[in-house]
């Protein structure tokens, strides 16, 4: 590209060799309209390395080009960089004005459109290419933004056309080389040496006696993918703007006025005719910028239409069941972060939004509610029918209910693995944490935010939990559409994918969400949440009070029933699907209540001395709870809870057994670090299954295995995997530990820590491949040498996340698990991987140049 010899430009023709390589998608695009048959004014193409020339100060012969456009040229210039989304400055109409040519537009367009088109032009050029002060042109006349040019510059405005375009793709390409464009083109994903082209095309000009006018129009609804025509048109007009006091028609047949349907039924026939062929043969939706003067038309110029996520889906499915593109062209164009849009309702994007706060984006979606402070007050709105927002200083278990009766979630600590994240978005609630800026007093029930504004327990408040933001007042949504289209979309994704997707299901609501978006199974279904019920809550707390090991096995019978329960429920909603059930993970104190008022309530339900609860409560605390007794080590401390657990799987696959359903449970041992460890759990749960299987004379097969969550586990995998059918990786403790961060307040300093590039990105949220990474190579690679059937999986929060899905596929993991509403995009994710390796250039197309282009950026 570079050894190009350095060609002034390129006349635009169905035969010239114009690619968007060389000259930017724009030429090539408009080439692609050309060979259609469709009626673009004269255009010749300025290649990009004559733009970069031009910017680096080598002149151009801008008189002969101009040469091309007859004797009184009147050309626009229009940018035309290398990718279709890479922005680019704004397009400059009616270089070529000056006095003579005003003088002949005054003869056959009358006064006052010669004047406004003068006007336009001198105004355009001050401002954007003289970068003269733009208040010095606004509001004037003609006569008046001539002197003000004169008087600003000490110039008269310049006459000649060709100093004119000399002047203006000097400064249009010296404008893209500019820091502020580089940074929002590389926010699009363009490289560094992403390329600009110019086009230098003949003016249509919208204004004459017959109809005449400007407008674009489109074939689908850009909210919806619906087929709709819509769009706009002025008579009079240029590129949109007025140049007479002609009103606006409408495009389409109007009850409400005249439309150019009517005006212009050939034209309009045209241009219905001109979107059918983009779209065939462009492989696109596009939107047509077009003029007509005196009856004819011109199509100056298509783009891809502006689009949803939503409509994107519709569209690329409707242009695969037509035949158009391929259906893994149709995966691909899908960016799977996109899906998420898709997934939840959304603030409206043309809503005014107040931000009364900004925090970290931990759950997606959107929600308006009530401010409700405390777990009681949400159930409460929640009973009476009102949705409402959860704010918490953090969340605990003990707000497990307000979280399932709330809206959305917003808390003033936490990061994106704190609790309030987690559970919110195995909930798909909308959630923000870490809103640090936020004063909570929970005494008065108000919120003091940082502008000073103080919101009350049942105001309203609008949550973005994609942006991060809370919002004041309710603002308007868009609704989430999990329609027919969005369903084929990820039928063809999971024909091309090659890594398992199950779901991270704790309750039957869950695992019904991740039946009806196609998990493979439930990867991770944590247990404790089943504890939190009001009615096992108290049987809970009654075994941690229990004396004896006998007492506790006691108590836990009367839970083995609700558990045997959960589980026959979950086992019958996955229909045979696998299920990997976790043992308890959490320390038994958080089973207690934290405020005096609950530890006085438990008292009296446990018949005891106040002070003998308040005793047992500080004996169970830690210091560091997240290393304390927790995970395997309360299962061997007490390993009666474990027993019951185990019972209730084998009893609950028994019992599916008999309905006709086939079930192969899988127990999964959480926060190991030893072989023994994994041997003890392993006799005793192996102890049960014969237990079980005396007593019902029933067999039945299940597989244990280990959590990898702390780094030693990882290391010493091959010794896991010894007794050990599976190992899964759970990234939420492995990178806590790894780093030796806490997962619950590492929100406090996350933010200065990206800021200041210690961190890429948050690594709960994003995989640490370097370091955590290495762990997880280490241990697939060691566990699988042990046991070369080995299944190795993920279950940690990154479960959800485009790039971690592919650093695990790489390393030949078995499946990733994530929570329900994340099983799409991790499904899409999955499928682009796969397609985007595979030799075929499939998707590496550009669908409106039609040209090979680098791999997508997302996945
Ligand atoms: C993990 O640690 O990654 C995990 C899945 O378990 P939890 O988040 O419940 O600690
Ligand atoms: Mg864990």
């Amino acid at each position: 590209m570079m050894n190009a010899p350095l060609q002034d430009h390129v006349p635009i023709t169905p035969t010239q060799n114009v690619s968007a390589a060389l000259h930017g998608w724009r030429a090539k695009c408009l080439q692609r309209l050309i060979r259609l048959d469709i009626p673009v004014p004269p255009t010749v193409a300025l290649p990009i390395a004559t733009v970069r020339a031009i910017a680096q100060g080598q002149p151009i012969d801008c008189a002969r080009i101009l040469s091309r456009f007859g004797p009184e040229p009147l050309v626009s210039v229009r940018p035309s960089p290398q990718g279709t989304d890479w922005g680019g400055p704004a397009t400059l109409l009616n270089i070529g004005m000056n006095a003579a040519r005003h003088a002949s537009l005054v003869r056959s367009h009358g006064q006052k459109a010669a004047d406004r088109l003068y006007l336009r032009f001198v105004q355009s050029y001050a401002i954007h290419v003289a970068r003269l002060d733009p208040d010095a042109f606004d509001g004037t006349d003609l006569a008046e933004a001539l002197r003000a040019y004169h008087d600003q510059t000490d110039e008269p405005f310049p006459e000649d056309p060709a100093r004119q375009l000399t002047e203006v793709t000097r400064s249009m390409s010296r404008a893209w080389e500019g820091t502020s464009a580089r940074l929002l083109r590389h926010a699009k994903g363009a490289p560094d040496d992403a390329g600009l082209g110019l086009l230098v095309q003949q003016m249509a000009q919208g204004m004459g006696q017959g109809l005449s006018g400007s407008g674009v129009i489109q074939f689908v609804d850009g909210a919806t993918g619906r087929p709709q025509i819509t769009g706009r048109f002025r008579s009079q007009s240029q590129g949109g703007i007025a140049l007479a006091e002609d009103a606006a028609l409408y495009i389409t047949r109007d009850a409400r006025g005249p439309s150019l349907e009517e005006l212009a039924p050939d034209i309009f026939a045209d241009l219905i005719r001109h979107g059918a062929r983009c779209r065939t043969h462009l492989r696109e939706e596009m939107q047509i910028e077009f003029t007509i003067e005196n009856g004819h038309l011109s199509v100056l110029d298509a783009i891809r239409v502006q689009r949803s996520s939503r409509a994107g889906v519709r569209i690329a499915v409707a242009l695969a069941e037509d035949g158009v593109i391929p259906r893994q062209e149709a995966v691909l164009r899908i960016k799977p972060r996109d899906l998420s849009e898709v997934m939840h309702p959304q603030v409206d994007p043309r809503a005014a939004r107040d931000r009364i706060v900004k925090g970290i984006a931990a759950s997606p979606g959107a929600a308006v509610g009530r401010i409700a402070f405390t777990s009681v007050a949400a159930q409460t709105f929640a009973a009476r029918g009102e949705p409402c927002i959860l704010v918490r200083r953090e969340t605990t278990p003990e707000d497990i209910r307000g979280m399932h009766s709330a809206a959305g979630v917003l808390t003033e600590r936490g990061g994106v693995t704190s609790h309030a994240a987690v559970i919110a978005r195995g909930l798909g609630v909308p959630c923000v944490v870490g809103a640090g800026d936020l004063r909570l007093d929970l005494r008065d029930r108000a919120l003091t935010l940082p502008d000073g504004r103080v919101l009350h327990e049942g105001d309203i408040l609008t949550l973005d939990g994609s942006t991060g933001e809370a919002l004041a007042g309710a603002v308007e949504m868009l609704s989430p559409s999990l329609d027919d289209n969005f369903r084929t979309l990820l039928d063809w994704a999971d024909q091309s994918r090659d890594i398992g997707i199950r779901a991270n299901a704790d309750t039957p609501t869950d695992a019904e969400l991740a039946r009806r978006f196609d998990a493979e199974g439930i990867g991770l279904c944590r247990t404790e949440h089943m504890f939190f019920e009001e009615d096992r809550l108290t049987v809970m707390r009654e075994m941690i009070f229990a004396d004896t090991s006998t007492d506790r096995a006691a108590v836990l019978a009367r839970l083995l029933p609700m558990q045997r329960e959960d589980f026959i429920r979950l086992f019958t909603i996955m229909a045979g699907k696998p299920v990997c059930i976790r043992l308890l993970d959490p320390p038994l104190h958080e089973f207690l209540p934290q405020t005096r008022e609950g530890l006085r309530a438990l008292a009296e339900a446990l018949d005891r001395p106040l002070s003998d609860v308040t005793r047992r409560a500080e004996a169970l605390a830690e210091f560091n709870p997240m290393l304390g007794m927790r995970g395997v080590r309360l299962g061997i401390a007490w390993p009666e809870i474990y027993e019951m657990q185990a019972r209730a799987i084998f009893e609950a696959t028994l019992d599916c057994a008999r309905r006709g359903i086939r079930v192969v449970p899988e127990i999964m041992v959480p926060l190991i670090s030893a072989r023994r460890e994994v041997e003890l759990v392993r006799a005793r749960i192996d102890a049960i299954a014969s237990a079980v299987r005396m007593q019902s004379g029933a067999d039945f097969d299940y597989r244990l295995g280990a959590m990898v969550e702390t780094p030693r586990a990882a290391l010493r995998a091959g010794d896991l995997a010894v007794n050990a059918a599976f190992l899964s990786f759970g990234t939420n403790d492995l990178t806590q530990m790894t780093y030796g961060l806490s997962r619950d307040d590492a929100g406090r300093f996350m933010g200065a820590y990206i800021q200041s590039r210690v961190f890429p990105e948050d690594p709960f949220h994003v995989l640490d491949t370097e370091g955590v990474g290495e762990l997880l190579l280490i241990g697939a690679e060691r566990g699988r040498r042990s046991r070369p059937d080995l299944i190795v999986s993920l279950c940690g929060e990154h479960g959800g996340d485009p790039d971690s899905i592919a650093f695990c596929r790489k390393a030949g993991f078995n499946y990733i698990s994530c929570s329900p509403f994340r099983v799409p995009l991790a499904r899409l994710a999955a499928a682009h991987l796969a397609l985007s390796e595979r030799v075929t250039p499939v998707g590496e197309r550009d669908w409106i140049t039609g040209e090979m282009r680098r791999p997508m950026a997302d996945g």
